[in-house]
C-alpha cells in the first residue's frame, strides 16, 4: 500500500496449469531477516488475506525479537476437493517455485491444511530443508505437534495472572477450541496448577467447576472426535464459554468470537488470545477500560514461530521450550511495562515496541 514503509517487499503469484491452481507468497518485510510465515491451503485464500497475515507475522517476529521478517503463503484450492496425490503434486510444485526466494528471503511453515507431511513434500520440490520449518524429525524438524504455541499461551496466562495478583494455583480457565493450541494450553496450565473448568470445540462445550483433566479430555477428543462426548461435567452451548465467570478466557479457535453480541457478558478478568484476532478490534479498548487484561494474539501465540526459529537454528526440543518461555516472558514484561509507562492499552504498547524494532 502507498505510504506503507514496512512492506510488502515481494508479492509472488504462481500458476499451476496442470491442476489449474493459483498460489501467492507475500514477503512483507525482510528488514530483520528472511520473512517467516506458513502456507495455508483453502478454497477462499487470496492476496489480501495473505498480505494481512504476512503483516501480522512481521509484527509477531519483531515482538519476539527474532531475526525474521514476516511473510505468508496461500494455495488457492480446497484440499477436500482434490485427491491426496494431487495435493502432493501441488505442494511439491509450490516448493520448486520458491527456490529463488527461500531460504534467503522467505522461510515457510505449516498453516491451515498443512502439517508435517506437507512440509516433507515442500522439501522434495524445493531441495533445501532450511527453506521450511515444522518438518518431520528425520528432516531435522521440530513439529508443531510438540505444542509450542499452547506452551507460550499457557506462560502468557501465568504472567497475566501474576500481574493481576491472582495465584496460578487454582486459577480458573476456560478454553474455546480444542485443537493444537487449546489442547496444549490445557496441558501446560494444568501442570502449573490452574484449573481448566470449561472447554469447547465446534460441536459445543463441557463445563466442570471441579476441573477437567487434560489426559481424560484429550483422550475423549481423540477417540470420540468432540469434547461434548466427555463423560464428566455438564454440556454447555459453545458460545457460553465466552460468558463464564473465570479468571482467564483463552479463545483458541475462530476470529471475532468476542463481538458486539456478547461483550457485555464477558466476565473473565484476563483474556489471552490463543487464536488470531479473536476480539473485534473496536472492543479491545472498552474491555481494557472495564479492567480486563488482554494479552494480544501476536504476543501470546508466538510460541509456534519461536519454535520455528529453534528448528532453524538446529536446537533440540528442550532448548526450544526454554527459548519459548524466555521470549514470551520478555515480550509480556516489555508490553506490561510500556503500557504502565505510557497508559497505552496492551495491544498498542506491543505494536509500538514491534514497530520501533522494525524502524
Ligand atoms: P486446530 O485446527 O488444531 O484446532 C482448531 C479447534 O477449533 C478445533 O478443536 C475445532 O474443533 C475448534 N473449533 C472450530 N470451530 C469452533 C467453534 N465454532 N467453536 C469452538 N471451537 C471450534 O487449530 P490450531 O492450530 O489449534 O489453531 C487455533 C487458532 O490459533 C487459529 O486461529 C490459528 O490461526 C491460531 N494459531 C495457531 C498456531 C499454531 O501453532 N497452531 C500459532 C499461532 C496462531
Amino acid at each position: 500500500m502507498k505510504g506503507d514503509t514496512l512492506g510488502p517487499s515481494y508479492v509472488i503469484q504462481m500458476y499451476n496449469p496442470k491442476h489449474d491452481v493459483w498460489a501467492v507468497t507475500v514477503i512483507d518485510n525482510i528488514g530483520r531477516g528472511p520473512g517467516k510465515g506458513g502456507i495455508r491451503m483453502t478454497g477462499t485464500v487470496g492476496v489480501e488475506e495473505v498480505s494481512r497475515l504476512a503483516r501480522a507475522m512481521t509484527l509477531k517476529c519483531a515482538m519476539a525479537d527474532l531475526p525474521f521478517g514476516g511473510a505468508k503463503s496461500g494455495i488457492m484450492v480446497d484440499p477436500k476437493t482434490i485427491s491426496k496425490e494431487a495435493k502432493r503434486e501441488i505442494v511439491v510444485w509450490f516448493g520448486e517455485q520458491l527456490r529463488m526466494y527461500a531460504p534467503k528471503y522467505y522461510i515457510s511453515a505449516p498453516d491451515i491444511n498443512m502439517a508435517e507431511e506437507e512440509m516433507r513434500w515442500f522439501v522434495e520440490g524445493h531441495g533445501d530443508p532450511k527453506a521450511i520449518t515444522g518438518k518431520p524429525k528425520d528432516l531435522g524438524g521440530l513439529p508443531h505437534e510438540l505444542g509450542s504455541t499452547g506452551f507460550g499461551v499457557a506462560h502468557s496466562a501465568k504472567m497475566a495472572l501474576e500481574f493481576k495478583g491472582i495465584p496460578v494455583q487454582g486459577a480458573t480457565i476456560a478454553i474455546e477450541g480444542y485443537g493444537n493450541v487449546g489442547v496444549f494450553a490445557h496441558k501446560f496450565l494444568e501442570e502449573m496448577g490452574a484449573k481448566i473448568v470449561a472447554v469447547s470445540d465446534s460441536r459445543g462445550g463441557v463445563y466442570d467447576p471441579q476441573g477437567l483433566k487434560h489426559a481424560e479430555l484429550s483422550k475423549t477428543k481423540e477417540t470420540k472426535g468432540t469434547v461434548t462426548a466427555h463423560d464428566k461435567g455438564e454440556k454447555i452451548e459453545g458460545k457460553k464459554i465466552f460468558e463464564l465467570d473465570v479468571d482467564v478466557l483463552i479463545p483458541a479457535a475462530l476470529p471475532d468470537v468476542i463481538n458486539y453480541s456478547n461483550v457485555e457478558n464477558v466476565k473473565a478478568k484476563i483474556i489471552v488470545e490463543g487464536a488470531n484476532i479473536s476480539i473485534v478490534p473496536d472492543l479491545v479498548e472498552p474491555l481494557h477500560t472495564r479492567g480486563v487484561l488482554i494479552i494480544p494474539d501476536f504476543v501470546a501465540n508466538a510460541g509456534g514461530v519461536i519454535s520455528s526459529y529453534a528448528e532453524h537454528m538446529g536446537y533440540d526440543e528442550k532448548k526450544m521450550f526454554e527459548l519459548v518461555r524466555e521470549k514470551i516472558e520478555k515480550s509480556v514484561n516489555a508490553m506490561l511495562e510500556r503500557s504502565k509507562a505510557t497508559g497505552q492499552i496492551l495491544r498498542q504498547a506491543a505494536e509500538a515496541i514491534a514497530l520501533e524494532r522494525l524502524a
